[in-house]
């Protein structure tokens, strides 16, 4: 499935387990696991959800307990950000006089790999995330040489050496 990259390290914290989607019929079975991908044809997916439940309803009758699992803080700013996203699809539904209708579907995290060496991130609190990298959700190791080529006078006390070394052994592990 398609991220957003803001919704990310949302979803890699746990703290966004739905997502709502202006489907016209549903693209996910329940019970199926399916990879985040934050760019259509890329391989590249930053963790792996299962579908728990699935169903459709209007975008607006969104409950407040469900804005928290978009991962949003209440339902008003949970229907901005939607807004934004999806301006097509609201502006049609409209002008079609139709109802804006969507899928809902709500997920648990069942997998996070680092994006550099495989390895998977079993404590995602763990988990680094980079900025300047679209789709990099690093371990511990992988951030401090990422760190270390991003600002070198900052991690020059640390044992980059040795963090490479284990990554190799890491990468090899894992069929990187
Ligand atoms: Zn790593």
């Amino acid at each position: 499935m398609l991220f957003k990259e803001k919704h990310m390290g949302m979803i890699l914290s746990g703290k966004k387990t739905q997502t709502r989607r202006a489907w016209k019929r549903p693209m996910v079975k329940v019970g199926g696991i399916y990879k985040c991908k934050l760019q259509m044809l890329s391989v590249k997916y930053f963790a792996k959800i299962k579908v728990l439940k699935l169903w459709k309803e209007h975008i607006y009758d969104c409950s407040e307990e469900d804005a928290i699992k978009e991962g949003y803080g209440c339902k008003a700013e949970f229907m901005k950000v939607f807004e934004e996203i999806n301006p097509k699809f609201l502006k049609e539904t409209i002008k079609n006089k139709e109802s804006p209708e969507i899928y809902v579907i709500e997920f648990k995290l069942v997998e996070v790999r680092c994006n550099d060496c495989g390895i998977e991130l079993i404590d995602r609190n763990k988990a680094k995330f980079t900025k300047n990298f679209l789709d990099s959700c690093l371990c511990f190791g992988c951030f401090r040489i990422f760190e270390s080529e991003q600002n070198p006078e900052s991690t020059k006390h640390l044992d980059i050496k040795q963090y490479k070394k284990e990554r190799e052994i890491r990468r090899k592990e894992n069929g990187k």
